[in-house]
């Protein structure tokens, strides 16, 4: 009989070794933010730390962010776990729409080639009984969402999703949760007395506490405790266009090739690029031509009605993703990687080796990255989880989509392969 290839995955469990309810979050983007409110809410006394000094200056920086839908006819993890992490987003950000914070105006997706609309033909049939989550639309009813006329023949459109401002987001969640924020850029991270203490590059100690999350995106490389992780840093370009008196109509967010949002004070945000290798924020007449381009073969319609753009015209801004291979988050307890490879080193020679062992974690550390170009979707979910294990609380979701998560799976996946 087959074995359940999960039955030795037993490090779901986070140790629980806190004393007190000190609590640093080291990083002030989406994901830190909201896990900083997950744990006040939850009692915890929380202090958050950031190179900057105020919340959402990085990858959580742009304008308008979109909360991204990703849905497959098959059941793979990825979907499903996008699928959990975009319901509970949607829930999570109502009143912030409902207090004039971005709109949750619907996502609607056009296929991108023919393979796309097969898919989403597949998914309008799957989720069919599920309107208030996706409606496959054809040509007239994309046209009457979106508020202006598409040449698209097919699409997806999720009305309970949106844009919103993330900086924005971040900064209210702190006042809301009333959670002080230190700015300091981090070096080090030293553990000692059952404390983590964080230093500057002087080495000169900015902060202690018995907990720490580590949620500062592609700069958990930069830890010892978190270099394994394998996390890149991928720059991305967003164009804010001025809207025509046509596009002032478009009512939802467009996807495809690129994206599109509808106006906020007279522009548009569309994006976005991808430039693997390049490490510069400086905005780029290049990326912005591309960004432009990707509108029009979205839908040809779209490209017609916000006609010819002068790159002088065009606003934008440059930053970073945290990007994991497998396109999902990274997500709790700090493996103490030498003592972890031992714990699992007999997957090397027996991939569905038992081990009962749970794994050996770093005291107290935690992680919260990997959020891709998701970060909107992801990080409510993943912040949940976090501050309920932290908290001691019942998993909000099965095994196996905790797991696809978890930061150990890439050594076991390394183990397996006899990669290390
Ligand atoms: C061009 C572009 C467009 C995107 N569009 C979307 C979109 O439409 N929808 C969507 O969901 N996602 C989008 N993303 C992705 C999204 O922005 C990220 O997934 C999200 O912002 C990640 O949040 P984060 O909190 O992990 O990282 P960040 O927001 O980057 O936060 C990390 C924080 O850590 C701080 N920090 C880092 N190192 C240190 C240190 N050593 N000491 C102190 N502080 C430190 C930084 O200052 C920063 O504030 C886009 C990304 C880009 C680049």
């Amino acid at each position: 009989m087959a074995r359940n290839p999960l039955q030795h995955w037993h490090f779901h469990k986070s140790p629980s070794q806190r004393i007190n309810k000190d609590v640093l979050v080291l990083g002030a983007g989406i994901a830190g933010c909201t896990t900083a409110a997950a744990l006040k809410k939850r009692g915890f006394h929380v202090t958050i730390i950031d190179r900057h000094s105020t919340a959402g200056c990085e990858g959580s920086g742009n304008r308008q962010a979109i909360v991204y839908p990703k849905l497959s006819p098959r059941d793979d993890l990825l979907p499903r776990v996008n699928l959990a992490a975009m319901q509970f987003a949607s829930t999570y950000y109502q009143p912030f729409w409902q207090q004039g914070f971005g709109e949750q105006c619907g996502v609607m997706l056009l296929p991108e080639n023919a393979r796309a609309q097969k898919d989403f033909n597949a998914i309008g049939q799957r989720f069919q009984n599920q309107p208030e989550l996706v409606q496959f639309l054809e040509n007239s009813q994309l046209c009457e969402s979106a508020g202006l006329e598409l040449k698209a023949e097919i699409g997806l459109f999720f009305p309970k999703l949106g844009w919103l401002p993330p900086a924005e987001i971040c900064q209210q969640l702190l006042m809301q949760q009333q959670i002080p924020l230190i700015s300091a850029d981090i070096h080090q991270l030293e553990y000692q007395n059952q404390c983590w203490h964080l230093l500057n590059a002087q080495r000169e100690l900015i902060s202690s506490a018995e907990t720490l999350i580590i949620a500062n995106a592609y700069g958990c490389q930069q830890f010892s405790q978190t270099a394994f992780l394998p996390v890149t840093q991928l720059r991305g370009q967003v164009t804010d266009l001025p809207a025509s008196p046509a596009s002032r109509f478009l009512k939802t967010v467009i996807c495809g090739q690129g994206y599109i949002t509808p106006e906020r004070e007279g522009r548009h945000s569309c994006g976005a690029t991808y430039n693997k290798g390049l490490f510069t924020t400086e905005v780029r007449d290049a990326d912005h031509q591309s960004n432009i381009d990707q509108i029009g073969a979205t839908d040809a319609a779209l490209g017609a009605l916000l006609g010819a753009q002068t790159l002088s015209q065009v606003q934008g801004r440059a930053n970073y993703r945290c990007t994991t291979k497998d396109y999902l988050p990274i997500v709790g307890a700090v493996p103490e990687l030498a003592e972890f490879i031992r714990d699992f080193e007999q997957l090397r020679k027996d991939a569905r080796a038992d081990i009962t062992s749970g794994g050996s974690y770093l005291p107290n550390l935690y992680v919260n990255c990997g959020m891709g170009s998701r970060g909107l979707s992801y990080a409510p979910l993943t912040s949940e989880l976090l501050a309920a294990e932290i908290a001691g609380e019942e998993p909000l979701i099965n095994q196996e989509l905790r797991l696809a998560m978890h930061p150990a799976r890439f050594i076991v996946r390394d183990l397996k392969k006899k990669r290390i």
